[in-house]
């Protein structure tokens, strides 16, 4: 049983083909990395997989489970999409922390409201995360008092605190500096050594090389290439995936 399937998923905006039938597959403890150029509809196979964005047609299934299936931007799946959306948890660039709750609260909101999960169990399973993230002294400050690698972090423990079965990661470095790069990065590595099913779109070669399992290379609305994460990053088949990983070098 995959943890996520897409099968030929398609989306436009207006005249503007973004996703030209994207099929792929994803094992449970698995971690797989998106590659490709701006503008190659990374985003928004991560947006339409997890319902934030609508589809037009396509497959979506989590866990042996068809969550939404759509034909011609009718859906023809029973049941709410919605359902799903506990299994899986997001991390993109910009944070998209709530600004005016303080760190705590962005972390046990969800699992106390929307999971009715107890709120002492929460909030002590939070401040753990929050030390695991090197932020144990940080719950009651707000998301502007925090640098971009903080907020990042604080990010990441909420995605953690909803106990997602699986966690998409959207370019989670890129709005970061540098120096501040390599603590996110080391946290989705021990995340893979603990085999959280992962999906992860980045630029950060060297790191997918090493992180994930299997990459796909997209290129105008397609998998261009798929295959094992290190393989395809240092030695790609594709004359489009060569260019794209020179002009990264
Ligand atoms: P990537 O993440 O690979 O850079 P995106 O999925 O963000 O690519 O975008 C793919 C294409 O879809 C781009 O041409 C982008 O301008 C377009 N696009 C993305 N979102 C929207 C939107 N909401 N409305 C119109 N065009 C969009
Ligand atoms: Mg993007």
């Amino acid at each position: 049983m995959d943890a996520l399937k897409i099968s030929n998923m398609q989306k436009s905006f207006g005249d503007l083909e973004v996703l030209k039938g994207v099929s792929l597959a994803v094992s449970p403890g698995e971690v797989l990395a998106v590659l490709g150029p701006s503008g190659s509809g990374k985003s928004t196979l991560l947006r339409c997989a997890t319902f934030l964005d609508q589809m037009d047609s396509g497959e979506v299934s989590y866990f042996g489970e068809v969550a939404l299936a759509k034909e011609n931007g009718v859906k023809t799946s029973k049941g709410d999409e919605k359902r799903f959306r506990h299994d899986f948890g997001l991390v993109f660039q910009n944070f998209n922390l709530f600004p005016h709750w303080t760190v705590m609260r962005n972390l046990i909101d969800a699992p106390v409201k929307v999971q009715k999960r107890d709120a002492s169990e929460v909030r002590e399973e939070a401040q753990g995360l929050l030390a695991r993230m090197n932020l144990a002294d940080k719950g009651e400050s707000y998301p502007s008092e925090l640098s971009g690698g903080q907020k990042q972090r604080v990010a990441i423990a909420r995605a953690l605190a909803l106990h997602p079965k699986m966690l998409f990661f959207d370019e989670p470095t890129s709005a970061l500096d540098p120096e501040l790069t390599g603590e996110i990065l080391a946290i989705i590595r021990s995340l893979a050594e603990e085999k959280m099913t992962m999906v992860i779109v980045t630029h950060e070669m060297e790191f997918a090389a090493g992180v994930a399992d299997r990459a796909v290379f997209m290129d105008g609305g397609r998998v261009l290439e798929e295959g094992p994460a290190d393989e395809l990053i240092h030695h790609p088949t594709q004359e489009r995936t060569k260019q794209f990983l020179n002009k990264l070098r």
